[in-house]
């Protein structure tokens, strides 16, 4: 017999163009920022997940460039032989802080801070209750936990009870997942009421702050901050990489939880530590976030005028499209189906303007998201909104 082992790839590659899924990265030209150089054309960017702009903030620069002057590039091994620097504590600190928890663990990114703490809680003798829209990183975390794993419809603490009290008591531990910020509709769990529920079960809870951290609530903690829940029994997760504008992940949490997970956890325990300049970033971020709140409050007003601007579109012009329930800076647009929302994208983008079309499979109804930042000015949300008024009015 012979054929080739490998012949399937080229097969699978044609399978998915011809769905039209078919996806490649684009090039941006120099920094991030509000304004983007993709492929030669300035674009006004309304698809960044740099809430705050800081990613290329030149005192965030400074602090990567002094790290990396003094500790050098890489890290060079796992934090727990020789990869380990005073400076991930300090970060690491900085996080228990902001968040109010006993302690956290930095982890090379967010993704890898999701599969390493659910796998570390729970396994096979265990239950996994989970929103139906959660983060990839959620999904694929309880996939190798090895529990047993069922949805909840998104954010219906009715179905999650259900469940609970169907499948509960065959069960060692339970733990339930959730985004608090979801990515891809900007909604927020409602997580009292999540947290009530949990603890009539005897669940332990784990939040994705990942589009809350920096954002969301009074010093910029997140929205475990914002709803109240900061003094409960939980585990937060969330990333360095958007808000913050660097890269890696984090677990807070008490030090009970920290301190086993340093010993659990395979994604902290057997990759190389976050890199000095990454560590470095990050401690700046969460230093601008707590000494800055103009930012975030010059965020929300930016939310405020495009949220506006949009209500008002839809009422006069385009009652057909339905602007998604939203509290944070993630703001969708529904449309009837791919292709409209393709041309709504393409349309936008000739007039400078990147908003990315997100279709099914990765959500189940097509929509343009537009996430805003503290540096667009109130002239560039101005002409978002003219232009998605102009664009809709022909449409
Ligand atoms: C981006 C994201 C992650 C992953 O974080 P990274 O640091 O980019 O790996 C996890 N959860 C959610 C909800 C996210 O949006």
């Amino acid at each position: 017999m012979s054929s080739d082992p490998y012949g399937w790839i080229a097969e699978s590659l044609a399978a998915i163009h011809k769905a039209n899924w078919y996806r490649s990265p684009q090039p941006i030209a120099g920094r991030a920022g509000a304004k983007i150089n993709l492929q030669g054309q300035l674009l006004l960017n309304f698809g960044s997940n740099d809430y705050l702009g800081l990613a290329a903030d030149p005192r965030m620069i400074a602090a990567a460039i002094a790290a990396t002057q003094e500790f050098g590039t890489g890290s060079t091994g796992s934090r727990l032989i020789t990869g380990h620097r005073d400076l991930h504590r300090q970060l690491e600190q900085a996080i228990a802080q902001l968040k109010q928890t006993e302690d956290a663990l930095v982890f090379s990114s967010g993704y890898l801070a999701n599969l390493g703490a659910i796998a570390a809680l729970v396994g096979k003798k265990d239950l996994i209750l989970a929103d139906h829209y959660n983060h990839s990183s959620l999904k694929t975390g309880a996939k190798l936990s090895g529990a047993t794993v069922l949805d909840y419809s998104h954010l219906n603490l009715v179905d999650l009870a259900a469940h609970l009290e169907q499948e509960r008591s065959a069960h060692r531990r339970c733990l339930i997942l959730t985004d608090t910020v979801f990515s891809m509709d900007g909604d927020l769990c409602p997580l009292p009421e999540l947290l009530a529920i949990a603890a009539e079960y005897d669940c332990m809870v784990l939040v994705d702050e990942a589009h809350a951290t920096g954002v969301m609530g009074a010093t910029g903690a997140g929205c475990v901050e914002q709803l109240g829940c900061s003094r409960q029994p939980l585990i937060q997760m969330g990333t360095l990489s958007k808000a913050l504008g660097s890269l890696g992940g984090y677990i807070a949490g008490s030090a009970e939880l920290i301190d086993y997970l340093r010993n659990r956890a395979t994604s902290w325990i057997y990759t190389t530590g976050l890199s000095p300049a990454d560590t470095a970033a990050a401690l700046k971020a969460i230093a601008i976030v707590q000494q800055d709140p103009a930012r975030r409050q010059q965020l929300w007003q930016n939310v405020g005028q495009i949220k506006q601007g949009l209500g008002q579109i839809f009422s006069q012009i385009r009652p057909d499209f339905k602007l998604l329930p939203s509290e944070s800076p993630i703001v969708c647009i529904q449309m009837p189906n791919p292709a409209s929302v393709l041309q709504a994208s393409q349309s936008l983008r000739q007039d400078g303007i990147f908003a990315p079309a997100i279709r099914p499979p990765t959500v189940s109804t097509s929509r343009l998201r537009l996430t805003v930042m503290a540096t667009h000015t109130p002239a560039d949300c101005q002409y978002l909104l003219a232009h998605l008024t102009a664009s809709f009015s022909s449409g």
